[in-house]
Parts: C-alpha cells; sequence; structure tokens
C-alpha cells in the first residue's frame, strides 16, 4: 500500500429513510411463516423460489438505537429471507445499523484464538443506480473441529442485519460492537464445513466506499486494509484467515465490475428478484478460488475501460485459468485517463516477470491495475491493484507504485504477516524490491538514490526514534503505515544484503518465499530461513535492527601519523542512550593523493578505534561511500 494524499477517516453512517420502530410494508420474496426450513445448499439452487413464496408481507423493523439485541419479534411471523433473494432496496425502509467502530482499532487479545476457520466467503451485492447504499447477502463456509452447538463471532459493523440463516435455519443473533454473534446449532460430525448466510443492507461507513469519482460519475471501490472489510461484509476479518471468496454483483449496465480473481462468465440481464426488485441490473461474477484474507478482498463497480497490457508469467502462474499458462495483465481506467493509465501501467508486465524470477511463480489467476476512487494511494489487493484515480488522472508517474504494489502479490498477499506488528514483512519488502526493478533496468545507482530517499525519510521521522519496526503496540493500525513499516524496512532489507552477500540474500529471500506462501510468516521466520541459507546466526541483526527504535549515529575522527605512516581512526556512536549499540560491518574509504583505498571493518561498540597502515596520507575519510547503511554520518578531521 501507498499512503493516501487524501487521509483516512472514520465517518459517521448516513442515515437515509429512517423511521426506527416502525412498521414498514415490504413486498418480496420471503417465505413466510415458521417453521424455518431447513437445507442443504443443494436443496436451494441460485434464483429459485417457490412461486408460494412470494407474497407481501409486513415486516417489523426493529428499533436501532446503537445496536441491536434480536429475538424473534413478536406478532408477525419472524423474517426468514429465503437464502433467495438479497434484502430489497425500494421503498422507506430502515437503512440504519449499530454504531459504526473507529477505524483501525487493533484487536482485543485473544480475539482470533477461538475454533473460527472461514474457507469460503460468497458475498452477493446489489448496488442500485444511486450509488448511496448497498444490500448484500454474505455466504460463508466455515470449518469447525468441534461438534455440535457453538457459538460464532463475526466481524460487521454501522450496516444493519436483516437475518441470519444457518444452514438454512433463522437464527436469533446480536449485533453490537462492531460483533456479529449467533449461537449455531451445529452438526454431528466433526471437522465439519458449515454454512451461514447474513442479509444487511445500508450505507457502509467505510470499507467499500460509494463515492463519485474524480469525473463526477458513481463508483463503488472496496479499501479494507488494515482490517475495514468488516464495514461491508460479516467476515473473521484478520490476517491470519485466509479464504477463497466469490463476488455476484448486480450493478447499473454503465458501470463494469472488477473483482479479485477470474471472471467467471460474461455479465447477464440481473433477476429482480435478487435485487429486491430493482430492474435493468447487470450480473457479474467474480470468483478467487486461490484464498486471500479478507484485507484483499475487493470490488470495484464504475464506468471502467479496459486496457490489455499482455500476459506475463507464462508457465510461472499455477493459478492462471489460460491453456497457455500465462496471467493477463490489464489496466482498468475512467475513460478520460485510459491514455495516462496506459503509460503509467505498461511495465507492469515486465515487472511481474522479473519478480517470478526473483521470488517464484506468481499466485493468482491475474492482474488487474485499476484507476480507483477510495483512500489510499495504492492498495495492492490480490489480483485487483487499486491506485489512486487523481494521480493516473493528473499523469502522474506512478511506475515506482506500480513496481512496490505488484512485489506485495508475493510479499504481503501470499506471504503475509503473522500480525501487524509484522508489518514490515510486507510494506518493507515492497520498499525494497519494487525499487530494485530500477536496479535491475538501469543498474546499482538507480537502487541507491532511491535508498538515498528512504533513508532521509527514517532520519526525519519521529516513528522510527521512537518505536521498533516490529511494534507490539500501536494504539491504532493506521498507525503502523508510517517510516517503520515502509523505509526503515526497507533499509534493514538493503543492509541484510550487505551483511550476508547478494547470493545469500537472494537465495535466502526465494527461500522464505517458498516456505510461507499462500501462508503467514513473522519477523522469526524470516529470520530463521536467513540464518538457514546464511549458516551463521544474524540474531544481532534483527535485535538491533527490528526489535529496537533508532539507528546508529557515527561520528568520525581520525589523524595522520607521518612517521609511521599510519591513520589512527576513531568512530563515536553517538545515538540516543537508550537505543542500541549497533554492530556492523562498515566499508571505509581512504582519498589519498594517488586514489583511494578501502577497507571493510567490523564496527561496534560506542567508543571504536583502530590503527591501519596507509601507503600515504589521506585527504579525506569517508564512512559507507556506496551507501549500504541506515546512519547518520559526521566526518570530522581531529
Ligand atoms: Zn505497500
Amino acid at each position: 500500500m501507498r499512503h493516501s494524499p487524501n487521509g483516512l477517516s472514520n465517518r459517521p453512517s448516513s442515515i437515509s429513510g429512517s423511521t426506527p420502530g416502525s412498521t414498514v410494508p415490504v413486498t418480496g420474496p420471503v417465505s413466510a411463516g415458521p417453521p424455518p426450513r431447513r437445507s442443504s445448499p443443494a436443496d436451494r439452487p441460485l434464483g429459485l423460489l417457490g412461486v408460494a413464496g412470494l407474497v407481501v408481507v409486513s415486516v417489523v423493523l426493529l428499533s436501532s438505537g446503537g445496536c441491536a439485541l434480536f429475538r424473534s419479534p413478536p406478532g408477525p411471523p419472524p423474517l426468514v429471507w429465503d437464502s433467495v433473494s438479497p434484502p430489497l432496496l425500494v421503498g422507506e425502509v430502515e437503512l440504519e445499523g449499530p454504531e459504526p467502530l473507529v477505524v483501525g482499532i487493533p484487536p482485543a487479545p485473544g480475539r482470533y484464538d477461538r475454533d473460527l476457520d472461514v474457507v469460503h466467503y460468497d458475498i452477493e451485492l446489489v448496488i442500485p443506480p444511486e450509488n448511496d447504499r448497498v444490500s448484500s447477502r454474505t455466504t460463508l463456509r466455515y470449518l469447525r473441529e468441534v461438534a455440535g452447538p457453538h457459538l460464532v463471532t463475526l466481524d460487521f459493523t454501522g450496516l444493519r442485519v436483516e437475518a441470519v440463516t444457518w444452514q438454512g435455519e433463522a437464527l436469533e443473533f446480536r449485533h453490537e460492537d462492531g460483533l456479529l454473534e449467533f449461537a449455531a446449532p451445529g452438526s454431528p460430525g466433526v471437522f465439519d464445513t458449515l454454512q451461514v448466510e447474513i442479509m444487511s443492507r445500508g450505507v457502509p461507513a467505510d470499507g467499500l466506499i460509494l463515492r463519485e469519482n474524480v469525473h463526477g460519475q458513481p463508483s463503488a471501490f472496496a479499501d479494507n486494509w488494515p482490517n475495514r472489510a468488516r464495514f461491508w461484509f460479516p467476515s473473521n476479518d484478520h490476517l491470519s484467515d485466509r479464504a477463497a471468496v466469490s463476488f455476484t454483483v448486480h450493478a447499473p449496465p454503465e458501470r463494469r465490475v472488477v473483482a479479485n480473481g477470474v471472471q467467471v462468465a460474461e455479465p447477464v440481464p440481473a433477476d429482480s428478484t435478487r435485487t429486491g426488485g430493482i430492474g435493468g441490473l447487470m450480473t457479474w461474477r467474480w470468483e478467487s478460488a486461490v484464498p486471500i484474507p479478507t484485507y484483499l478482498m475487493v470490488v470495484g463497480v464504475a464506468d471502467l475501460e479496459v486496457l490489455d497490457l499482455g500476459t506475463a508469467a507464462c508457465g510461472q502462474a499455477p493459478a492462471s485459468p489460460r491453456p497457455d499458462g500465462c496471467v493477463e495483465v490489464t489496466g482498468w481506467a475512467f475513460a478520460p485517463d485510459t491514455a495516462h493509465a496506459r503509460r503509467v501501467f505498461h511495465r507492469a508486465p515486465e515487472m511481474v516477470d522479473l519478480y517470478v524470477d526473483m521470488f517464484g511463480p506468481y499466485p493468482y489467476e491475474k492482474l488487474a491495475n485499476v484507476q480507483a476512487a477510495t483512500r489510499f494511494g495504492g492498495m495492492e489487493n490480490a489480483s485487483a491493484i487499486f491506485y489512486s484515480e487523481q494521480a493516473i488522472a493528473q499523469g502522474r508517474d506512478l511506475e515506482g507504485t506500480v513496481a512496490h504494489e505488484i512485489v506485495h502479490q508475493w510479499f504481503g498477499n501470499s506471504v503475509t504477516p503473522a500480525g501487524w506488528e509484522h508489518l514490515w514483512i510486507s510494506e518493507g519488502f515492497a520498499s525494497y524490491f519494487g525499487p530494485y526493478f530500477w536496479e535491475h533496468v538501469e543498474g546499482r545507482q538507480a537502487l541507491v538514490d532511491r535508498m538515498d530517499v528512504n533513508r532521509e525519510r527514517v532520519l526525519a521521522a519521529p516513528e522510527v526514534r521512537a518505536r521498533p519496526v516490529v511494534d507490539t503496540s500501536p494504539g491504532n493500525l493506521l498507525d503502523l503505515l508510517n517510516a517503520n513499516s515502509y523505509q526503515k524496512g526497507s533499509l534493514v532489507l538493503h543492509m541484510l544484503r550487505w551483511v550476508t552477500g547478494d547470493r545469500v540474500f537472494f537465495q535466502g529471500v526465494r527461500r522464505f518465499y517458498q516456505a510461507h506462501s499462500g501462508g503467514n510468516a513473522s519477523t522469526d521466520d524470516f529470520q530463521r530461513v536467513m540464518e538457514q541459507v546464511h549458516g551463521e546466526s544474524l540474531e544481532w541483526f534483527f535485535r538491533q535492527w527490528l526489535h529496537a527504535p533508532g539507528y546508529p549515529e557515527y561520528r568520525v575522527e581520525w589523524s595522520w601519523n607521518g612517521a609511521r605512516n599510519e591513520v589512527q581512526l576513531r568512530v563515536r556512536q553517538e545515538q540516543d542512550s537508550a537505543w542500541p549499540t549497533f554492530r556492523m560491518p562498515v566499508e571505509v574509504e581512504f582519498q589519498l593523493d594517488g586514489g583511494v583505498h578501502r577497507q571493510l571493518l567490523m564496527m561496534d561498540g560506542r567508543e571504536w578505534t583502530r590503527t591501519l597502515p596507509l601507503p600515504g596520507e589521506p585527504l579525506a575519510v569517508r564512512l559507507d561511500p556506496d551507501g549500504w547503511l541506515l546512519a547518520r554520518i559526521h566526518d570530522d578531521r581531529e
């Protein structure tokens, strides 16, 4: 991800047509009257509904005063969505859900230790022409290793839950404080796959951004990092739980839909029994069979043009649906911006091919590069990267962002940090191997120049002074989008390459990818792999650079002894006493009358001195002439 120029804020949920507690006639396909039908998924083919079930009923819309504790309402028969149609969008309906959470709250300790493993999300969305609200049906299939009745806790906030059905049976549920909870009857088998459907509607307070794009056209783009999927679909919204996902999106005909994975079929006219009676919509279907974390599950719905950018990763893309085994690389842009988009995205296939060579096979079905009206400057959503709409509309050079987001397809998306504190495994890797593309095509100086920019950023960043890269207690997860995760992370990799040498470094990164692709990895996991390849402990390196704040501030002093032809070199580490005393191999360059002399020295200790023979008196002494280190360096002659 790249930082947004727009910032990120939590806005209150909008309320439209709110009539809490009133009784509103709703027309639509519901099956009236208890008892609820219990059926297997196979009993309920999509779009099929008994004609007798098409009735007009009155539904009590429950009061929603900040939270809602639902019990079977008295009076009219309980509302049972017949697992066919999403909630209605027409008419005066209650849209308000419980008060949305503040964005970016870290999970409570132990929140995701429970026995819940979602294996598949099926998300059906209705986007009306007005683009001002959504209704949805989310079907989750999940695994449980314990038989019998159990409590299911999902993340979901801001939208109004209309019904929860479990294996076809309506359940009572509680929806408050960002959690949707219900007791499921369970099933006799163990290791069972269970299914729950949640119907909801409203105006997402976040996560799915409904707004006009830069050209004043309606658009809907998801934007889930770090845990904002919960603002638009009920989910186990943590980066440790990956699942396959399919999307069925009913959208106005002039808009295109893009999402993760492959487009399953050409869009077809929507069945109005599935759109709450809204006519004229088109139904799009996308599916990612490759399991991904919820923060990467997205749809984009807008007036988009598709640009063919070519293919990549041929024979190195196991998820590709194409007979030739290549991955399609496309650009998606608003009509006025297609020329800019083509220029910005045109090297994407070349970048994919480089990273396939470096890391391993491309993990997804395709790669779409999408101009998107969201909140971040770039978001690496698996196989459907979203980029700042303004940057593309203005024709800005975004190639650095393109390379960064493409690296994320391997690091971040496929190897996902084990927890948010290991975010540098995503952002630091993208901030190093993105710039590496230019070392590959232009030579080493192109990388050095980019690392110089990153170093300046780190040296100016208060968070680097205060916090370690592996930061286990951020106040808000959004605070982790900082110079520690990005620029310092990139320089840690640059220095690790310096310490281990190119052969070990690139082999280690490749092995790390192989060992953890399709899973989660911690900083320790990366350290272990690098130590195996390097053949010796790197504890000292990881400890000082990732688990403590700061960097060395070297003060270099030297004097020349002409009688003995020796230079006396003294290097003090003047950084904050709360920061580590760094141990690093440092190259020293002595400028002599007839050329330069370089020497590699292991520097450690707050006060370090060496006496070195030299063929002549140095004119100048320089530490780290090739720019490998993260350090502030002061040169003085005594
Ligand atoms: Zn990133």
